[in-house]
């Protein structure tokens, strides 16, 4: 949700900002701008829309050796060329891009009028250079002015500030994601590191309320809540520039499925040693809670079911920023699991925050290292499944589910076996991903093109299954997806099914005869019927067979779906890397 990107150094500074932004897009599009400082003056470009292949000499910015860019996803103030950063001062002296939500921005914006100073947008980021303004008019110096602007700021924010008379950037994050690309005598500053891949692997993670002020030699980084400079160690980061680069294909979203066989390897060769650890503390603990919000959401519902099987676990599972309604009830000897690709996301760590007040110890599985999740977690795993550019999330999500697989299979004393039975599936995920499974679900979408609505239903594993299809084919093709648990429809929704109705029903060797009795439900009300699993049955209209994985099925069930909502998406000409509306790494609440 929102990108930024900012570098300080030798090289041409624009070049830099406007390639890494086209990396971060995937955080927004609603619109993009820059700010580069030259010796003469700063030159400020606002632009509405995706930033798409644009370069540098089509922007017509200069070449310097300082400057930021910031893509932009709406919360205050509508999609317009005054709404897009960066923001200025007054005096158009002081610059800023910022990402997260000032809550005070009204009251604060009020004062600031009363001062005298006039607002041009809506957004509530206008209020932070006006304000650093304020503190350098009564006469503080830039640094001092930002750190006593932040005092009357409050809400989440990663803010990045120049001003014309000093080459530095000033970086500052609380509750929002902000990290530091250390090279050889310059630094880049980014909301994900993507953005700077290209030139270093060097990775300073700032924390809760660092301000880092960079000049192109070195780095100091003051905490304003320990109100005293601070020393931040520099990580080494495993991803490298091509997992971040589209290669081939045509989008990141078929880039990221096809990844997935490896993606599961990778997970089945984390060490077993942290998987271990993290199963000694859920034993520990007297109630196990899980949570997570969106895709992940579903990875730990399925969770819930195979802890239940396969650990004879109990665990409860809440969306994140529904937890808080049952903070009540925790205790020092409880523990969460909490799952999420970015690590940064704001109703995650909500739930994180509630359960560290009471006392409970917090477990991760993370896909971003270094990023807020990880690092307010007592323990993490950490996914590696490589940076998943898509907004999207596919190859994320089949990692959370072989990494959840392996901590049930720990958890009932049998992580070998658990292993194995993952392993075996890398072959058919190669297939289930391979050229000639898409070509015939290219021809499944044909016949689901022009659909308004669709459902979806399955049993135990298959009902998180079923959800997160629904998901998908919302997300990618703006089609009306709905999911139930097998035995629910019955309930009132197959009121919804008539003639010609998609629905698509997931099945199981456990869960086949219950469930094509449901399907033989909706058929009976006109439904046109396509089934996933590993048997044909003369209820399906349309069958994609995928072969029986038990408590795996999750994982395999789920990638033709996808790669069906990636065909819809093409076929109703949506967008399948930017679908509308959409953010990565949801940071505000
Ligand atoms: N709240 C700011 C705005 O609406 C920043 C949003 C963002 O994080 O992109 O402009």
């Amino acid at each position: 949700m929102c990108g930024i990107i900012g570098y300080i150094g030798p090289r041409n500074a624009s070049e830099i900002v406007v390639e890494g932004l086209k990396r971060l897009e995937y955080r927004g599009y609603d619109s993009f701008g820059f700010a580069v400082k030259t010796d003469k003056d700063i030159t400020v470009l606002r632009r509405v829309g995706k930033i798409g292949q644009v370069t540098v000499q089509e922007l017509g910015l200069p070449a310097s050796g300082l400057a930021f860019g910031h893509t932009r996803w709406a919360t205050h103030g509508g999609v317009t060329e005054a709404n897009t950063h960066p923001h200025n001062s007054q005096d158009k002296k002081i610059i800023v891009v910022h990402n997260g939500i000032i809550e005070n921005f009204q009251a604060q914006r009020t004062f600031l009028e009363s001062q005298g100073m006039i607002f041009y947008s809506q957004t509530d980021t206008e209020i932070i250079p006006k304000t650093i303004e304020y503190h350098m008019r009564k006469g503080y110096d830039f640094i001092e002015a930002c750190k006593r602007s932040l005092k009357h700021l409050e809400g989440q924010y990663a803010i990045v500030a120049m001003h014309e008379g000093e080459n530095k950037l000033v970086a500052i994050r609380k509750e929002a994601p902000l990290v530091i690309g250390v090279g050889d005598a310059e630094f880049f500053v980014a909301s994900d590191v993507p953005a700077f891949l290209d030139y270093t692997k060097k990775v300073i993670f700032l924390a809760e309320l660092d301000m880092a002020i960079l000049d192109g030699k070195e780095i100091s980084i003051f905490n304003l809540k320990e109100n005293s400079f601070v020393h931040r160690p520099i990580d080494s980061i495993d991803w490298d520039a091509e997992q971040a680069k589209k290669g081939n294909f045509e989008h990141f979203f078929m880039k990221e499925v096809t990844e997935q066989a490896q993606v599961i390897e990778r997970a089945c060769s984390i060490n077993s040693e942290i998987i271990k650890d993290v199963a000694e503390e859920i034993k520990k603990a007297s109630r196990v809670y899980i949570s997570a919000v969106g895709t992940a959401s579903y990875a730990c519902m399925h969770a819930t079911y195979i802890f239940a099987k396969i650990a004879k676990l109990q665990t409860t599972f809440y969306l994140a920023h529904e937890f808080l309604n049952f903070k009540n009830f925790l205790t020092p000897n409880d523990l969460i699991i909490v799952v999420s690709q970015s690590g940064e996301s704001a109703d995650t760590l909500g739930a994180i925050r509630a359960a560290k007040i009471a006392g409970a110890k917090v477990i991760s599985i993370v896909n971003t290292m270094g990023s807020s999740v990880m690092r307010e977690s007592d323990k993490s795993i950490l996914q590696r499944a490589g940076p998943e550019i898509c907004v999207i999330s596919t190859k994320a999500y089949t990692s959370q589910l072989a990494i959840l697989t392996l901590l049930a299979y720990e958890l009932a004393g049998k992580y070998d076996e658990g292993r194995e039975k993952l392993r075996d599936l890398v072959r058919h995920i190669y297939y289930l991903t391979s050229d000639s499974v898409r070509k015939f679900l290219q021809r499944i979408a044909e016949n689901l093109r022009y659909a308004e609505h669709v459902y979806l239903i399955g049993r135990g594993l298959q009902y998180p299954t079923a959800l997160e299809a629904a998901l998908k084919i919302k997300e990618m093709s703006y089609i009306h997806a709905e999911a139930y648990a097998g035995g629910e429809l019955k309930h009132g929704s197959i009121a919804m099914i008539e003639h010609g109705t998609p629905c698509i029903v997931f099945t199981s060797n456990e869960t086949e005869k219950e469930t094509l009795s449901n399907a033989m439900e909706l058929k009976a009300r006109g439904g046109y019927i396509t089934g996933v699993g590993p048997n044909n049955n003369p209820v399906f209209d349309a069958w994609i067979k995928v072969r029986e994985a038990e408590e795996a099925n999750s994982i395999c069930q789920i990638i033709p779906i996808q790669i069906l909502a990636y065909q819809l998406a093409i076929l109703r000409g949506c967008d399948p890397d930017k679908p509308r509306n959409l953010a990565k790494s949801v940071t505000v609440k």
